[in-house]
């Protein structure tokens, strides 16, 4: 189990070899901290367990419970060491390992803004207006699927629903299933989920695809999939807590009916969480920040790692990978900076092919 709120984020004995945090008495108290991490998924709870092990004055601001989205996945069959872990406990892991460190994960604080003032460093603003000050910042915010918001997808979330092809694909070996979009993400995952899947229906609300040509003919041509046109899912239903079919409507025909499936990957767009961050950095066209190789945006001192990132792909691995990166990163740009040195230069973007 995940900690309770009370709990989570206590003081540890390690945590107390650093200078306390400076509040001033006013009704909105300012925090002085050399690095602040927004969110406490993988990528936060990652990148505060390097800062506190770096004796940097952190906080790991979360808006929830920490774990991202780790508390939405049923069970992890792909992070290397463990063959098989609810994402439950993941979570708990990587935050206790990550408090043992001293990072100061602080539950329930939701970041309003974060923005860079004209002396170079940060004020990172909380709901109530509490101020977090930093010359550095690393954005770990991760990114929301967006729902087909119909009646059954919370209720078989990971029973059936997925919103990740290559985290629950294996659990379909021989499965009728079904992926609903258009775009790229749906056409591709459709086609990657035929490895496993007997069929696939691909259901799309119009009669033509967003996908590039080249996924729409590698869809066309695969004798798994069967598309399904302007069409759309009214209702997940199931039985004895596991996803059975799904209620279809074509919105020409006015026909429904119902399809059986035990599975239905959703792939309607997924939205990255940087609408805190006040004052333009470079994106993809989707939204996802772009950073250099040290994981560093194109606003100096704010860093990015995790889901939030554009890159291929979007993975436990990845955004822990990132973010010890991005920790190890800060700790240097910080080290220059009180040494009055320049601080280590920027280096080239890095974009994932396609996304920019
Ligand atoms: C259903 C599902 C199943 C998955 N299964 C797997 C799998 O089997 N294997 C695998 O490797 N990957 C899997 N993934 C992907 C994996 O979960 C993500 O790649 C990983 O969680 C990304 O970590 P992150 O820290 O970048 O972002 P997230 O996990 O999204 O964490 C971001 C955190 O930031 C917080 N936050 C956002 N905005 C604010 C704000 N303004 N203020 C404060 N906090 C904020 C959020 O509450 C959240 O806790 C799955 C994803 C989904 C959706």
């Amino acid at each position: 189990m995940v900690p309770p709120p009370s709990t989570i984020g206590e003081i540890t004995a390690a945590r107390d070899l650093r200078e306390p945090i400076l509040e001033s008495d006013a009704a909105v108290a300012t925090h002085e901290l050399e690095v602040v991490i927004i969110g406490a998924g993988p990528a936060g709870l990652c990148a505060g367990m390097y800062a506190g092990r770096s004796m940097l004055k952190n906080v790991v601001l979360e808006q929830g419970l920490p774990g991202g989205e780790l508390l939405n996945t049923e069970v992890i069959e792909d992070y290397i060491g463990f063959e098989h872990v609810l994402g439950y406990d993941l979570a708990e892991k990587f935050n206790a390992h990550a408090i043992k460190f001293a990072a100061d994960v602080r539950t329930y604080h939701r970041v309003e803004t974060v923005r860079r003032i004209a002396d170079g460093t940060f004020e990172t603003v909380m709901e109530n207006g509490d101020i977090f000050a930093s010359p550095a910042v690393i954005v770990t915010a991760g990114g929301t699927p967006i729902k087909l918001e119909v009646p059954g997808e919370i209720e078989y979330a990971g029973k059936g629903v997925s919103y990740c092809a290559i985290c629950d694909g294996a659990f379909f070996k021989q499965h009728t299933i079904m992926v609903v979009g258009g775009g790229d993400a749906a056409c591709e995952e459709a086609d990657f989920l035929t490895r496993y899947a007997a069929k696939v229906y691909l259901v799309h609300r119009r009669d033509a695809f967003r996908a590039s040509k080249i996924v729409q003919q590698r869809v066309f041509k695969n004798p798994k999939i069967e598309v399904i046109w302007d069409t759309v899912v009214d209702e997940i239903g199931g039985a004895d807590g596991l996803m059975t079919h799904a209620k279809i409507r074509n919105l020409k025909s006015g026909e429904r009916r119902d399809l059986q499936a035990t599975g239905l990957f959703i792939f309607v767009g997924f939205r990255p969480n940087t609408g805190m961050i006040d004052g333009h950095v470079e994106h993809d066209a989707n939204g996802y920040l772009i950073t250099d190789a040290n994981m560093e945006t194109s606003m100096r001192g704010l860093f990015a790692a995790g889901d939030v990132r554009a890159q291929l792909t979007r993975q436990v691995t990845t955004a822990v990978g990132d973010a010890t990166t991005a920790a190890i990163a800060v700790e240097k740009y910080l080290t220059a900076r009180k040494n009055g040195a320049p601080a280590p230069l920027p280096q080239p973007m890095l974009t994932a092919r396609g996304t920019t």
